[in-house]
């Protein structure tokens, strides 16, 4: 059994909310790389991550999404690894109950397009996941992906680290919105990774909670991983200069009896979610067992 079934072994488990929302409420700039904070205001950081702990995650993230010498080319090598670092310390610190996930995001150039070499993005994210995994990471979670491809690279790259890796791919396109912006389906997305050697496989942002049951079923059709869920409070819309989300926490946890039956094992809320949604889906729990 795999570490991960090993820690499902009492059913499905609740992950964290958005991050990227939770720090520019707590003052983040906007045009601020959120990761930069894990040095300049940990305190701030660890506030976040202990609002999730305390509302029931058992499972928490790291504020490390961007933290890939791609993603944040021309900062030094050594700066990226305390960064990184540092957030896993972060999360433990805040959230000693609870497993860190270590987030690492996509490096936000295309390789179908050969903006990027193939080396340089499997080395960025080895070097990322090696920062992470020495910081003492329970898991990796790639995650937004819309690439097949550079999943694979990054599945395949910090496999070495020798700890659970969960892929997650941003489902928001396509006429049915359940295509990634890649174009890849749930079917082709479960494959890839099963094949690419994924402990765990899933959808999170997207376009929110309703069409993921969907996405959960066809991902939990088309392999045999644990999925993890973690869907938008839906689309966001501009108010003035603020950014909206519309979906309750109520109305978003009035889902996890819809999403554990459509197979999810791991479940949490992407952008706009906050630490309400988390408490609403322990709630859900509490009621439907
Ligand atoms: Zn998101």
């Amino acid at each position: 059994m795999t570490r991960l079934r090993e820690w499902l072994a009492n059913g499905p488990l609740i992950t964290d909310g958005a991050w990227g929302t939770e720090l520019q409420a707590r003052g983040l700039p906007p045009g601020t790389v959120p990761d930069t904070w894990n040095l300049a205001h940990s305190e701030k950081v660890e506030e976040v991550a202990r609002a999730y702990a305390e509302a029931g995650s058992q499972i928490i993230l790291t504020n490390t999404f961007r933290a890939n010498a791609i993603a944040m080319h021309g900062l030094p090598a050594a700066e990226l690894d305390a960064i990184n670092r540092a957030g896993v310390e972060i999360s433990h610190r805040a959230a000693p109950q609870a497993r860190v996930f270590a987030s690492i995001g996509p490096t936000g150039k295309m390789l179908v397009s050969r903006e990027v070499s193939r080396e340089a993005v499997a080395s960025a994210f080895a070097a990322q996941a090696q920062s992470l995994a020495a910081a003492g990471a329970d898991a990796l979670l790639i995650e937004t992906m819309s690439d097949i491809d550079e999943a694979r690279l990054a599945v395949e790259a910090v496999r070495a680290t020798g700890l659970p890796v969960v892929v997650s791919f941003a489902f928001d396109s396509g006429k049915n919105k359940d295509r990634t912006m890649m174009g890849a389906t749930p079917e082709a997305v479960a494959s890839a990774m099963s094949e690419a050697g994924a402990d765990g496989v899933g959808a999170n942002c997207g376009v929110g909670v309703e069409l993921a049951v969907g996405i959960c079923r066809r991902l939990h059709a088309a392999c045999e991983l644990p999925i993890w869920i973690k869907p938008n409070a839906g689309l966001p819309t501009m108010q003035g200069s603020t950014v909206h989300y519309a979906t309750s926490a109520e109305f978003f946890a009035s889902h996890y009896g819809a999403l554990c039956e459509a197979g999810a094992s791991f479940l949490g809320g992407c952008c706009g979610s906050t630490p309400e949604f988390i408490r609403a889906l322990v709630q859900s729990r509490s009621t439907a067992s």
